[in-house]
């Protein structure tokens, strides 16, 4: 990534996923000044996704890889500047958005957010412990090192489901764990996991502990209809019960719900004027990549129009 070549900018995109690249996209396209800041990779949780089948233009699927790197060079293609940095505060300075990270303060007049949500821990003994000795978060990432091998998968949304479809390229046999007795997941998952002959569920089931020696070894698993408490043997546990948003360092600054998720109009402008939510971050109905990409798009053309009145 480049350096940061000016003091003030006229739009700061934090975040460098679906929604925070379109936003640069039109930004950019508009002719405003516009940096963006990724403390990762451009492409954000899509980079982890093997095949996104539900992206229109791309009747076969596109790799998550790919299409982050698509969306990254048709970004820089209009101008948009980098850098590598993650933020860790945001304040106020009269009309100006002032941008914080480790390193350096960056100041802009429109601020857009796209910071996105990361993985819900689970909290049992043994998670923090086996973390990267079996217990896993990304199938993608660590999928390969499970050939052959029998592994749970903790949750019933539809990353549960996509995670453990993939991981059955791999693993000899995968037990779903989940809370109820009914999958939370999109249907056409539900479908495939449901009549893939490699996934095995344990319904009403928690995970109350993740044990080991220099690996993860088993799951100590109860039945919340019978009370019943059980020792699970696995070679790795995967963990998917949803999201936490990434918007600590907005605390105080704009208004979050309960979950801290970002509240904003349906232009996505937040409670405070000029600084714009998108994607994953923001509350809303629907979490995919086609709505965060209408969220850059909208956020980039309110900003747009913030900056014209202001002036
Ligand atoms: P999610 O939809 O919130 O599902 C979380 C799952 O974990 C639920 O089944 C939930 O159980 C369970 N859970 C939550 N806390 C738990 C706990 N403490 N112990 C045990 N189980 C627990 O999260 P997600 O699957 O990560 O999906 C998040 C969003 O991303 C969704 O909007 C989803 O559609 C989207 N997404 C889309 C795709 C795709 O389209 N390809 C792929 C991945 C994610 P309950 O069901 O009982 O609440």
């Amino acid at each position: 990534m480049e350096g940061a070549k000016r003091e003030i900018y006229e739009v700061i995109i934090v975040g460098g996923g679906p929604g925070g690249l379109t936003a640069s996209l039109y930004t950019s396209r508009a002719r405003l000044s516009t940096l963006l800041i990724e403390s990762a990779l451009f492409g954000g949780q899509m980079t982890t996704t093997e095949l996104i089948e539900n992206y229109p233009g791309f009747p076969q699927g596109v790799s998550g890889d790919e299409l982050s790197r698509l969306m990254e060079e048709q970004a820089k293609k209009f101008g948009m500047e980098t850098v590598a940095q993650e933020v860790v505060k945001v304040s106020l300075e009269a009309d100006l958005k002032v941008v914080q990270t480790p390193e350096s303060t960056y100041r802009c007049e429109a601020l857009i957010i796209g910071t996105g949500t990361e993985y819900r821990k689970l909290g049992v003994p043994g998670e923090k412990e086996f973390a990267g000795k079996g217990v896993s978060y990304c199938a993608t990432c660590d999928g390969a090192f499970f050939r052959d091998s029998q592994i749970v998968v903790v949750g019933g949304g539809d990353s549960a489901l996509t995670e453990a479809l993939f991981l059955t390229k791999f693993a000899k046999e995968l037990t779903i764990i989940h809370r109820r007795d009914a999958l939370r997941g999109t249907k056409i998952y539900q479908e495939r996991a449901l009549g893939n002959p490699k996934i095995k569920f344990l319904w009403n089931s928690t995970v109350q502990e993740i044990k080991g020696d220099s690996m993860v070894r088993s799951v100590i698993v109860k039945n919340v209809k019978t009370g019943q408490v059980k020792e699970f043997e696995t070679d790795g546990a995967f963990l998917f019960v949803g999201l936490v948003p990434r918007t600590q360092f907005l605390k105080g600054i704009v208004d979050m719900d309960e979950g801290g998720y970002l509240l904003t109009n349906e232009d996505c402008e937040t409670s405070v004027k000029g600084i714009f939510a998108v994607g994953d971050c923001r509350k809303k109905l629907l979490r995919q990549i086609a709505t965060a990409i209408g969220d850059g798009a909208t956020a980039a053309f309110a900003a747009e129009k913030y900056l014209e009145l202001k002036e």
